[in-house]
């Protein structure tokens, strides 16, 4: 799915502008994974990613009036949600200019009452006043990051004592060799990913209290499925896009990912509050 090593946040942002059309075909406006009750798979893959955003709009609590940060922002669509269904305001930065100005796009046309903007900048150096915000979301951001500590640092900084995060990632779960570590790394663009145990600490180093991790990896890892048939069923879409080259590219890539993915990567939900300073 990825052309290009080190993950630096310049690669990261020309990656979602070669592939973002491939995840609007086969699943929505939202570059996340999709959530299934326990028990529960099928059903559309756009589907599973809306029931996720609400589930995090839940997590994270955030209320009317309320001013939120929304750490790598994708097309926006997550935040336009969380701002509808809450009324909070809604701030989201993203390191792709492109996907900066289809967020602001996608605002004008689905919140029309403006209560989201969008901006391009790096999460490592947030261009905001420090206690700016009530909240601030990372969803599937932070593995992207060269610097994790720094991340939850300069967020702490532009969050107002007591104020909320949310990180929603993928962990490594299980001993991983050098090469499927690479692999991995190099398929999600990643500079570098946690794992359940190292997270909390780091968030609390950070200055954040954290209130509750959440693993809910059995109720994501049904992605893989979802996306590889969608894949099947919007063939023609994406050969029409991308090529035939890349069809059958990506349905290996996507094979091998998901086959690596299951069995060494979970998924988190943490939240956490910033301690007064
Ligand atoms: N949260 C969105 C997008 C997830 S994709 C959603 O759920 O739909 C990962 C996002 O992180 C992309 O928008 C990417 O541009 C952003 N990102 C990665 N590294 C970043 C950095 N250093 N600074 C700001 N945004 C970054």
């Amino acid at each position: 799915m990825n052309a290009e090593f080190p993950e630096t946040p310049e690669a990261v942002a020309r990656h979602y502008d070669f592939i973002t059309p491939f995840y609007e075909i086969v699943g929505s406006r939202s570059l996340h994974y999709g959530y299934w009750p326990r028990g529960e798979t099928g059903g559309s893959f756009g589907e599973a990613q809306q029931r996720f955003t609400d589930l995090l709009i839940h997590q994270l609590g955030s209320q009317q009036g309320q001013r939120v940060l929304d750490v790598g922002c994708g097309l926006g669509e997550p935040a336009t949600r969380l701002a509808r269904s809450t009324g909070c305001k809604v701030e989201g930065i993203t390191i792709s200019p492109s996907q900066a100005a289809q967020a602001e796009q996608w605002a004008r046309l689905h919140d029309p009452s403006g209560q989201t903007k969008f901006h391009c900048a790096d999460a490592m150096a947030l261009p905001f006043p420090d206690g700016s915000f009530d909240a601030a979301w990372a969803v599937e951001s932070m593995f992207h990051m060269p610097d994790h500590a720094k991340v939850l640092r300069e967020v702490a900084r532009v969050l107002r004592p007591g104020g909320r995060l949310l990180v929603a990632d993928l962990v490594l779960s299980a001993e991983v060799t050098p090469r499927e570590q690479s692999f991995l790394q190099h398929a999600f663009v990643a500079r570098a990913f946690l794992t359940a145990e190292t997270y909390p600490k780091l968030m609390s180093d950070a200055g954040f209290d954290v209130e509750q991790v959440l693993d809910v990896s059995a109720n994501v890892m049904a992605t893989f499925d979802a996306v590889a048939a969608a894949i099947q069923e919007k063939e023609a879409e994406v050969r029409r896009v991308y090529g035939d080259a890349f069809l059958s590219g990506v349905k290996d890539q996507w094979a091998r990912i998901s086959q690596s993915a299951s069995r060494c990567m979970g998924y988190l939900v943490l939240t956490a509050k910033r301690r007064s300073r």
